[in-house]
């Protein structure tokens, strides 16, 4: 691991110098996908009591590794330090509960689940998704290494174990609780530094017949749409299907179905299963998935190379953008205090010059301070007594649901601004 204090080798010289190895074929890594700087933990939040004390910034920079194309950040921090009181509650999202309310009422008749089968989800959080396989009277079981969340699940209904997920804690679930007839996991795959480790619990955690689905943020779509502030370091890979699919397969594991999702900026599901269970054939959708990522070079280390240039000329518009609106006398908040904001002021340098404040909904936020930029986080209401002329949705994923949200700022003539793919302002 390299030390947060060396800095990244010169452009130029980085083709000579590896700074560490591929997590999933460990061969070293030389080219830069995106440098992002230098960057705070993102979800870590500030108290007004350490507002005079220092924060510790990591290097934002993903690399693309030559052999496997997999995209990825080195690991500066452990998941331990991360995710063990965590402040993200799924929940507070009324979308993405509706998101799993519909995953499990179409998982239940296409896979034939019941009371006789056992869904286990891997990052599980508060319960969010599971209670409605509780509500369709499967058994289910939650895996989730926050103690803070899982509580809230467990106090939901739904049971939930606290630990990391790897081969050690699958080989621990299958003898106690046994294997799962549905593994999922969603949003985890990329979180996860040693992703062999994981992918190969899986393997183990996985009943004969059983089917794993796992959703995450699609390589291809962060690429079109400049969405570089998904890039933060508790997010370790960024994942093509080419990449996923191969990983997969070392493991004895074969994707068979794949599907795109709206959700996180645009995600694919796939599907996958134990590569002698031959009865789950290979979609078509999958193979024409597969081909459209080929197509577009997916296979080929140049289409990684440049995205750089496209991450500075994003930043230059919603600059721009800022300090015109500051400079004609407009007042900026923001809304929400996501992670991907979190990138996205840090790169940006977009600190209270240019938004007063930002709000969010999770409670456990409010009355921080983002991490790096220092921005206070208040509650939703003091948006409708600041009266801003503009309001930044910072995660621009849920930009219908929040602007439905606060569509009063309508009354004083308030527009709500998105940042990504550019600058949007509506
Ligand atoms: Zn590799």
């Amino acid at each position: 691991m390299q030390s947060a204090t060396e800095a990244h080798p010169p452009r130029e010289q980085e083709a000579a110098a590896a700074v560490g190895s591929c997590r999933f074929c460990a061969t070293a890594l030389r080219h830069t996908f995106v440098d992002l700087g230098m960057s705070p933990l993102c979800q870590t939040h500030i108290e007004p009591h350490q507002l005079n004390q220092m924060e510790p910034f990591y290097p934002l920079h993903a690399y693309v590794c030559e052999k496997c194309l997999l995209v990825q950040l080195q690991e500066f921090v452990s998941p331990a330090e991360i995710f063990t009181e965590y402040a993200y509650f799924s929940s507070y999202s009324t979308s993405w509960v509706q998101h799993a309310k519909r995953y499990a009422e179409a998982m239940v008749p296409r896979f034939g689940l019941g009371s006789h089968s056992k869904v286990m989800e891997i990052a599980s959080n508060d319960g969010y998704l599971l209670q409605h396989f509780v509500a369709l009277g499967v058994p289910v079981l939650g895996i989730e290494p926050a103690a803070n969340v899982a509580k809230a699940a467990v106090a939901k209904g739904v049971p939930t174990t606290v630990r990391f997920f790897g081969r050690e804690t699958a080989r621990d679930i299958a003898r106690e609780q046994g294997q799962a007839d549905l593994l999922l996991g969603n949003n985890v795959l990329a979180h996860v530094p040693d992703i062999n480790d994981f992918v190969g619990g899986m393997k183990l955690q996985l009943a004969p017949g059983g089917v794993i689905t796992m959703e995450f943020p699609h390589l291809q779509r962060l690429m079109r749409e400049n969405q570089f502030d998904t890039i933060y370091h508790e997010h370790f890979s960024y994942l093509s299907f080419v990449a996923v699919e191969r990983i997969f397969a070392h493991h004895g594991l074969t994707l068979f179905d794949v599907e795109e999702l709206p959700t996180h900026g645009g995600s694919l599901r796939i599907y996958g299963r134990h590569a002698e269970n031959q009865k789950l054939e290979v979609t078509a959708r999958l193979k024409a998935l597969r081909q459209r990522e080929i197509d577009d070079g997916f296979l080929t280390l140049e289409r990684y190379r440049g995205f750089g240039v496209q991450v500075e000329a994003t930043k230059r518009k919603l600059l721009a953008f800022l300090v015109d609106a500051r400079e004609r006398g407009k007042k900026v908040v923001g809304y929400g205090a996501p992670g991907k904001g979190n990138t996205l002021l840090n790169y940006c340098g977009i600190r209270t010059d240019f938004l007063d404040f930002t709000v969010d909904a999770n409670p456990y936020k409010q009355g921080k301070f983002t991490p790096g930029t220092r921005i206070p986080i208040l509650a939703p209401e003091k948006i409708r007594e600041a009266r801003p002329d503009y309001v930044l949705i910072l995660p621009w994923n849920l930009k219908e649901e929040i602007a439905a949200q606060a569509s009063y700022i309508r009354e004083w003539g308030g527009k709500f601004v998105v940042p990504i793919p550019s600058v949007t302002v509506f």
